[in-house]
């Protein structure tokens, strides 16, 4: 989850984050750009601003010049009776032409001669009014006439005068003061003689609406200083003497933030779509990489897991083993390590009797009980089917045993699973490092030795690999290739027969075959010992099929009842089993009901459908079943409700234990009763005392069959024996 939080974080929100100031660092660029271009562009306009007011003040002169330098104005000026002429030329004519708001004409004593004010002539005495301000400029420019002073260089200007800003009743204005001279030179004018000329120019008055139309300078004004718009600009323009500031503002032309401003729409939408992309784009590798995540968190699960338990697999037993020994080997003296290889006992029988359902719970089971015990630094690996693993650092080898004494113990408890009881356990075998080795392989391979071991040896019990096991397992690969060869031929191999005599009676009821191997080197080799040989290596169908044909030929004209002959349960799982009996008894001519097929009882369990149907098919034809080895296994009668049998042999055990223990004698006794309860036929195997003889008289045993009454014979003695040229002494 945490994982997940900081893979959002650093996906989605670093990404959008990312984008969000990339796009903040564009916006904030691009507004310092349209901000510089105003910035420039309003330093343009101020220049345009006041040049063009400026030009004003240069117009007002120049303008006025073009009446004042004129040999007609000096002469209508001269004398009177002129007023029309001089309000035509110097007066209204100005104010209509040029725009200038009000023009005085005064005489060589600046006594005024003319006036035109507020849009019309005025008396000439309308001048007084504006004498206090215009002294000065009057005065400086007698003083230039009296100097003589002639336009500056590079001046329009054909006269001298004087202009600068003033504010006249509040109102700013340019006012011009010109001598009224001869432009031809021709005329005589004494200083005292020559006439002014005074021009004033509003400048809050249309001419500005002008100026600012002509230069596209938005709403420009004159403005008193402390009425400034902060959305303007301003420009200030100071007179002469710099006592007057006139201030004009307008409202600027933004040309970058007209551009944002009509970009803005395009550059949001980018924006937008660029955030929603980035948006789309980071959480789809947001999800992809959490994906990605999960689906390697997922196989790594699948990969070092078993589904079914939910305990480590093969794969990282293997990892683990290898990691263990390699920080092993990098020590100077090494703690031991035991692999321990764990087997269920019956888990195939449990699998085929009461489904894979109870199976797969079997082995949940099975990981839970044995976690319980484990020490928490070894977990369980199912290597396996039904095979498991572990790997147990720093205990001692009594320790060990400890350990593996408590796993059987706690696997030989039945486990109830959906109210069907399973009879299961466990069969280990545990190599050590350093002493067995210190290489996964060759470690691996001695505790499966020790588990082989420990099976062979009857299940539900642990071995610690020794190098004898080794010797028989050897030992054991050997026997099978030489039993392979004997069976090809057939010639060391012989049955031999031990007579089954009647409880009450004594005389010989019946025979049971028993299989000989002779072996060159070894000499005689127990069934007990090759029988599991041939089961595993898929010979026993072989072995048994030739054990059934030689008996049969044998016993069949013997004057016995029947004929017992061993069936392994690997042959009794075989599809086709009866039919291949029947087909040979059919072929030598043996009859079925003379025939009894001896089945070991514990793997009644194990018995499954194929197994039944053999059993009723041999039964329908006649064939009798008896049970062997009863009372060893798990089984008792009423496990053995389903299947059709007609008799149970009583193991060895409880026969020669009979005599020790008076417990066993009950047990007996009450399996003989339970057994004629039910209709079936009794045999006592192993009876070696007269006193055992006699007590299973006693119970009512039906057969008796032991080294008392009769050992495995060949055929010819057994032959000789019926035909009385030998006799039986028991
Ligand atoms: P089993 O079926 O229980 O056979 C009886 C075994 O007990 C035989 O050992 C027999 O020799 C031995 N025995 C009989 N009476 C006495 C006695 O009074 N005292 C003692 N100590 N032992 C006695 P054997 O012949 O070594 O056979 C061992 C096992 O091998 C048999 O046990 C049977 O399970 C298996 N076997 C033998 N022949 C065949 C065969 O042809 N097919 C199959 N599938 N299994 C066979
Ligand atoms: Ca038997
Ligand atoms: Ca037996």
């Amino acid at each position: 989850m945490n994982q997940q939080f900081s893979l959002f974080l650093s996906r989605v929100v670093a990404s959008l984050l990312a984008m969000v100031l990339a796009l903040s660092a564009m916006g904030a660029f691009l507004v310092w750009v349209a901000r510089s271009v105003d910035n420039e562009d309003i330093r343009r306009q101020g220049e345009i601003a006041g040049y063009a007011l400026r030009e004003i003040r240069t117009n007002l002169a120049h303008n006025q010049e073009s009446s004042t330098f004129w040999d007609e104005a000096v002469e209508r000026t001269a004398t009177s009776g002129n007023e029309e002429w001089i309000d035509g030329n110097l007066g209204t004519w100005m104010h209509s032409f040029f725009g200038f708001d009000e023009a005085y004409v005064l005489d060589g004593q600046e006594r005024p001669i003319y006036a035109f004010a507020e849009e019309q002539v005025k008396p000439a005495a309308f001048f007084e009014l504006r004498r206090d301000l215009l002294k000065p400029y009057l005065q400086a420019l007698r003083s230039k006439l009296a100097a003589a002073e002639t336009p500056p260089e590079g001046s329009q200007e054909q006269s001298i005068g004087v202009t600068d800003y003033v504010y006249i009743a509040g109102r700013p204005a340019v006012v011009s003061v010109k001598p009224i001279l001869s432009d031809s030179g021709e005329l005589e004018q004494p200083l005292s003689s020559i006439r002014v000329h005074v021009a004033v120019q509003y400048l809050d008055g249309s001419i500005i609406d002008r100026v600012g139309q002509a230069h596209v300078l938005e709403d420009l004004k004159f403005v008193p200083s402390d009425q400034q718009d902060p959305r303007h600009v301003s420009i200030s323009l100071s007179s002469d003497g710099g006592d007057v500031v006139v201030a004009f503002q307008w409202l600027p032309f933004r040309p970058g933030q007209r551009l944002l401003a009509s970009l803005s729409p395009v550059l949001a939408l980018v924006g937008s779509v660029l955030l929603v992309g980035t948006l789309i784009i980071s959480s789809a590798s947001y999800r992809r990489k959490l994906d990605r995540l999960r689906n390697d968190a997922h196989i790594r699960y699948l990969a070092s897991h078993d589904p079914l338990t939910g305990l480590l697999n093969r794969s990282a037993y293997e990892r683990a083993a290898d990691e263990m020994i390699e920080q092993f080997s990098n020590r100077q003296q090494p703690d031991p390590l035991a692999f321990l290889f764990m087997d269920l006992d019956r888990f195939k029988q449990v699998n085929d009797i009461l489904g894979h359902q109870v199976g797969d719970a079997v082995l949940v089971e099975f990981a839970r009980r044995t976690s319980e015990i484990l020490p928490a630094n070894a977990p369980i690996y199912r290597v396996g089917g039904d095979e498991f693993a572990a790997l147990i650092p720093n205990r001692t080898r009594r320790e060990i045993e400890q350990l593996c004494g408590r796993l059987v113990e706690s696997l030989a408890e039945p486990m109830d699973i959906d109210g069907r009881r399973a009879f299961v356990g466990v069969s280990i075998g545990v190599s050590m490092a350093p002493y067995d080795g210190t290489d996964r392989a060759e470690l691996n391979r001695k505790a499966d030795v020790a588990l082989y071991h420990a099976k062979t040896a009857g299940r539900r019990r642990f071995s610690i690999f020794g190098t004898q096991m080794d010797d028989a397992i050897q030992n054991r690969a050997a026997l099978e290739t030489e039993l392979r060869e004997a069976l090809r031929t057939k010639a060391p191999l012989s049955v031999v027969y031990q007579p089954k005599f009647a409880g009450h009676g004594g005389h010989m009821l019946g025979v049971e075959a028993l299989v000989r191997w002779q072996h060159p080197d070894r000499g005689a080799i127990s069934p007990a010992q090759f029988i599991p040989i041939a089961e595993e290596a898929g010979l026993i169908a072989d072995l048994g099929l030739w054990v059934l044909e030689t008996a049969c030929r044998d016993a069949i004209a013997w004057p016995v009842e029947h004929l017992a002959v061993n069936v392994s349960p690997v042959q009794l799982r075989a599809a086709g089993f009866a039919e291949t009996v029947l087909g040979t008894l059919e072929k030598i001519g043996f009859p079925p009901d003379r025939l009894e097929l001896e089945i070991t009882e514990t793997d009644f369990a194990g018995t499954e459908e194929v197994g039944m149907l053999n059993i009723r098919t041999l039964n329908a034809a006649g064939i009798a079943i008896a049970i062997d080895d009863f009372g060893t296994g798990s089984s008792t009668f009423e496990r053995l409700r389903n299947i059709d049998f007609d008799r149970i042999k009583i193991d060895r055990s409880f026969v020669t234990s009979i005599t020790e223990s008076e417990g066993d004698a009950e047990i007996v006794k009450a399996m003989i009763s339970m057994a004629h309860a039910k209709g079936l036929k009794t045999t006592a195997e192993g009876v070696e005392t007269a006193e055992q003889r006699e007590i299973l008289r006693a119970f009512g045993c039906d057969e008796l069959q032991g080294y008392l009454l009769g050992k495995p014979m060949p055929p010819q003695q057994l032959s000789a024996i019926l035909s009385g040229a030998e006799t039986i002494t028991p």
